[in-house]
């Protein structure tokens, strides 16, 4: 039996047909894709995600949160369910990869299996979550089968509460099924998926498999900086309050800073906003929008405070004001040890070289960790280009996944 398991590969041509059919659906003309969550695009796809699961001859279920599965009955009654998933939707103007072959690997994976014949210790569950880039809400689908979604993530949706209200009812939800969408934990033998990595780090590495330790947390904030207006001819430069010079010396004071303390870690400006805004005047005030990301809380703890600190010190250097607002925060998420030496078995068996590393994005994976054995396969970005047409994984990469990904299953399965 444990031989039989460990020869099984996943049909590489099938695989390719199915991805590339999935490709063509909100296709852009440069090769990329646009399918946000609940477009047009996003609805087409998902119908065609069903019609693919049941020509294989698997069951198909939406949940309350719109979540669309796959199901192969393959373990003991009443036993528990591994899940294997990620997301159909895209960023606008995204690229095909993201998502989508964590879908259709996961299905692949469940096609496999019921072809073999095999009775696992758990039954199998290919999963698309809705709205992982967050269209309408960030980790939407696998925030409301975790139970922990609150009626606070959706209240002030992205593009406005009618719309989100409209988009659910099209899909036949609403807010009373996305809030009692939740599965219980002890139904759940873990979560796998299979992700490009959207960054450089496993090609440049030559890495074929990247095993990801941890998910970052993310803190975001508006700083304001305030100065005074005045005639832009005829103030003395050294008499003015600018609040320009405040934003830009911190801007790039946390630049240097975090390369140097925290390199691990990354911070960001997003955006200026500046008041009023015009050639000729001194600018009153900039609101600058900045987040940071880092691997755990002591770093993002000791980031904040070290930011901060600075922020202050540039204000006071330019004799400026200063407000600053928390927007969001997200833990950082760990993966679990046994569904990480899992996937470091598969790909050892599968002869492929791997790494482990931590996931700079986001994804489903952290809201699903807090609940069950939860773990991430990473596969190369060519020059790391990710949420652009520009994304690319080598055909042999997303195949070694999608193998790794199907070894790790029936390790943990087993
Ligand atoms: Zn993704």
């Amino acid at each position: 039996m444990e031989n039989a398991l460990a020869v099984l590969r996943v049909n590489a041509g099938r695989f390719r047909t199915r991805f590339d059919a999935l490709s063509a659906i909100g296709a852009t003309p440069d090769g990329g894709l646009d399918r946000p969550a609940f477009s047009i695009a996003h609805r087409l796809a998902r119908g065609w995600y069903f019609e693919q699961a049941e020509q294989a001859g698997l069951e198909i279920r939406v949940d309350g949160a719109g979540n669309h599965s796959a199901l192969l009955r393959c373990g003991p009654a009443g036993g528990p369910t591994l899940l294997l998933g990620s997301h159909l939707d895209s960023v606008p103007n995204g690229g095909r990869f993201d998502g989508a072959l964590g879908v259709v690997a996961a299905l692949e994976v469940l096609q496999v299996v019921k072809e073999a014949g095999f009775s696992l210790g758990a039954h199998l569950e290919a999963v698309d979550l809705t709205d992982e880039e967050g269209h309408f809400a960030n980790f939407l689908g696998s925030l409301g089968m975790t139970g922990m979604l609150d009626a606070g993530h959706i209240e002030n949706p992205r593009g406005g509460r009618e719309r989100f209200r409209r988009a659910l009812e099209d899909a036949g939800m609403d807010e009373g099924t996305l809030l009692s969408a939740g599965r219980d934990p002890r139904s759940l033998a873990g979560y796998l998926e299979l992700h490009i990595e959207q960054g450089p780090r496993l090609a440049e590495h030559g890495d074929d498999i990247g095993i990801v330790t941890n998910i970052v947390g993310i803190r975001s904030f508006k700083i304001r900086f305030l100065g005074r207006a005045d005639h832009a001819g005829t103030t003395p430069m050294d008499r003015r309050l600018d609040a320009t010079l405040g934003a830009s010396a911190f801007s790039l004071a946390v630049r240097e800073r975090v390369m140097s303390e925290y390199p691990r870690a990354v911070a960001t400006v997003g955006n200026m906003v500046f008041e009023p805004g015009v050639f000729n005047v001194v600018p009153r005030s900039v609101v600058l929008s900045m987040e940071f990301r880092a691997e755990d809380e002591t770093a993002l703890d000791a980031m904040e405070t070290e930011l901060m600190r600075l922020a202050r010190a540039e204000a006071g250097r330019f004799g400026l004001g200063l407000d600053v607002q928390m927007l969001d925060s997200s833990p950082p998420a760990s993966m679990n040890a046994g569904v990480q030496e899992a996937i470091g078995e598969a790909a050892e068996m599968l002869g492929l070289r791997y790494t482990f590393l931590h996931s700079g994005a986001g994804h489903d994976a952290q809201c699903l960790a807090p609940i069950c054995p939860t773990g991430m396969i990473f596969v190369p970005s060519v020059s790391g280009f990710s949420h652009s047409a520009k994304e690319l994984t080598s055909w042999q990469d997303c195949v070694n996944g999608a193998n790794t990904l199907l070894q790790a299953a029936l390790l943990l399965a087993r």
